[in-house]
């Protein structure tokens, strides 16, 4: 396990390519791996995003911009991984490489579309060139373009869907591809051989928690092959409750004394124990019931998880 120095001695010899979970946040339960963000902040506007309060500069449907010179610096790193004079990077030659956690690697705003621009599929054919192993993770059916790229045996393909319902999802992330694009996405995914999973995340009391809701969409995720279910529930720190109580204002009332005020883990309130073990319980056993792996994220419950966390597990290679 690479720890906090570790951490940051290894992210300071690479440009792009970064340690995942910088900070060693006490309930995340990765393995090591590292991260790559092709894209600066997000367009996607989801109100219960976490990233907007780190990457606030960047992060809006009008700011979301490529990173400079990324497939430059990309490559740079790559070589230095591989060129071997360096012991400590020279073993990151087949690293996981989670593409991407703060940001969405394929956004479609005006200034940022990554269909016209195709930055990530070139990232991505250059990580793929190495011996490096991608777990690819967006709210974008765009993925569909790059499998042509990508080896399934070394890549696992992650979609987040919180909701099978269009109107609410238009709703909770507004300029995202709607639900169904994003199922059948996987579904074509799944259909060219690649493991896929599914990120239910958040969950959001009162939104997207009911059982037969949560039932319903795990029911669709199995009829379109997907393996894995990694769950987690609404975390909330100033930005993203000023977004709930904008976009849901009589239920952020209401879920409110849901939360344990009294401390902050790792920059977030969190809904009190019960509620949360008891929803990881229900959606691991609606996965459990598909034969699927499930993983709950940073929850403190990892005894609950069936299998690695983060899905690397379903890597053929
Ligand atoms: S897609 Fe992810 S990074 Fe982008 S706004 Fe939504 S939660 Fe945030």
């Amino acid at each position: 396990m690479w720890n906090k120095s570790d951490k940051r001695r290894l992210s300071n010899k690479l440009a792009v390519l970064n340690c995942f979970d910088p900070w060693s946040s006490p309930r995340c339960t990765c393995e090591p791996k590292l991260s790559l963000d092709i894209y600066s902040g997000c367009g996607y506007e989801c109100f219960y995003c976490y990233t907007s309060s780190y990457n606030w500069k960047y992060w809006g449907r009008h700011r979301v911009r490529p990173k400079q010179h990324i497939l430059r610096r990309l490559e740079r790193d790559i070589r230095q991984i591989q060129d071997g004079a360096d012991a400590e990077l020279a073993s990151l030659a087949d690293a996981f490489v989670a593409v991407s956690n703060s940001s969405d690697p394929y956004p479609n705003a005006p200034q940022a579309n990554e269909a016209d621009l195709r930055i990530t599929r070139h990232a991505l054919a250059t990580v793929m060139r190495g011996s490096f192993r991608i777990l690819l993770l967006t709210k974008s059916d765009m993925f569909v373009r790059d499998l042509d790229i990508l080896d399934p045996a070394r890549s696992v393909i992650g979609s987040t869907i919180t909701t099978d319902c269009d109107k609410l999802a238009r709703k909770i992330e507004p300029y995202c591809p709607s639900p169904q694009r994003r199922l059948a996405a996987l579904a074509r995914a799944t259909g060219a051989g690649f493991a896929t999973l599914c990120r239910i995340d958040p969950i959001i009391p009162g939104l997207n928690d009911a059982e037969k809701d949560l039932a319903r969409l795990i029911d669709k995720l199995a009829a379109v092959g997907v393996k894995h279910i990694i769950a987690s529930t609404l975390k909330l720190q100033p930005s993203s409750e000023k977004r709930f109580r904008e976009r849901f204002s009589e239920l952020a009332a209401a879920v409110a004394a849901s939360y344990d005020r009294s401390r902050r883990v790792s920059g977030y309130y969190y809904l009190r124990e019960p509620i949360r073990r008891q929803c990881m319980e229900r959606v691991r056993a609606l996965a459990v019931a598909q034969g699927m792996g499930f993983s709950s994220c940073r929850e403190g419950f990892a005894e609950l998880n069936t299998t690695l966390c983060d899905g690397r597990r379903l890597v053929r290679r």
